[in-house]
């Protein structure tokens, strides 16, 4: 099956790396259209730079970064991305954050005046969609960490990406919020059919919500264990206390303790 992100061999070096070692080294990922992927490893191991070198960012030191069958040469428009921290403009209505990219990115910019009412009926289905129906008007220091981190995710939406780009989004929030989170992503996904690919450090976040997870060394970053989630879907909340859950969670536990040890 054709891959709709390909990471071949790449190495990367930053260029104001003191040392000039690289951050990741021979890294392969292969992402399908559609599928959710998780990349999981210890701090430091080069996972946003995987999110950077996708993104068209960075740009690898060697090897190749193709995204939807072309080689990245430039940011991707058809990525949407979240990050751990959502900042959203305080002198903006949520609903006004929501609609910021499309004042950036084309052919939206151009369309944005006459097509408004379309892209702001497109903004509250996505709210309606994270549980914030009817929250666009307020500000987002009105809104909670939670609420907050879902307005970024709608954010992320608003221009139909093709692909959605996490890196720790839900790093920053308290453990219940964030299982909420997780299943609200899960059902956007579910719903949207979007490629994503999950940047964590959370193992049982990976397992739960991944088809796919991706274990890096520690730095320079390598991918060593590639596993399949088989578990059937539409998974919610208690697979997390099964036994097959749990064993796959210790499986790459196992995966990352070699890593540390071996840094
Ligand atoms: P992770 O997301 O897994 O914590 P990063 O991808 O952020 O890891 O970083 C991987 C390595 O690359 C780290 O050692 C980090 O210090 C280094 N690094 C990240 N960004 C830069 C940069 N812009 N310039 C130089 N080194 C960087």
């Amino acid at each position: 099956m054709k891959a709709f992100v390909d990471i071949h061999d790449v190495t990367h070096v930053y260029s104001g790396a003191e040392d000039g070692a690289p951050a990741v080294e021979g890294m392969t990922i292969r992402v399908h259209e559609g599928e959710f992927a998780a990349i999981v490893g210890p701090s430091g191991c080069g996972k946003s730079t995987v999110m950077k070198l996708a993104t068209g960012l960075q740009f690898p030191t060697r090897g190749s970064v193709v995204v939807d069958g072309r080689e990245v040469s430039a940011p991707v428009k058809l990525a949407g991305m979240a990050f751990q921290n959502p900042v959203m403009l305080p002198w903006r209505t949520t609903l006004q954050n929501l609609l910021l990219p499309l004042e950036i990115v084309q052919p939206h910019r151009s369309r944005l005046r006459k097509h408004k009412a379309e892209y702001v009926a497109r903004a509250e289905s996505l709210l309606a969609q994270v549980g914030l129906k009817g929250q666009g008007s307020k500000y987002p220091w009105q809104l909670s960490g939670g609420m907050q981190q879902r307005a970024s995710l709608c954010r992320a939406l608003i221009h139909e990406p093709k692909l959605l780009m996490l890196d720790e989004p839900f790093g920053a929030l308290d453990a219940f919020t964030r299982e909420e989170l997780w299943c609200i992503i899960r059902d956007l996904h579910a719903q949207n059919k979007f490629t994503v690919v999950l940047v964590t450090h959370d193992l049982r976040e990976a397992v739960f919500l991944a088809d796919r997870v991706f274990c890096m060394s520690a730095r320079p970053g390598r991918i060593i264990a590639e596993r399949e989630i088989d578990l059937p879907r539409p998974r919610d909340l208690e697979i997390t206390y099964t036994p097959q859950f749990i064993d796959i969670v210790h499986e790459l536990r196992g995966h990352i303790a070699d890593a540390r040890a071996a840094a």
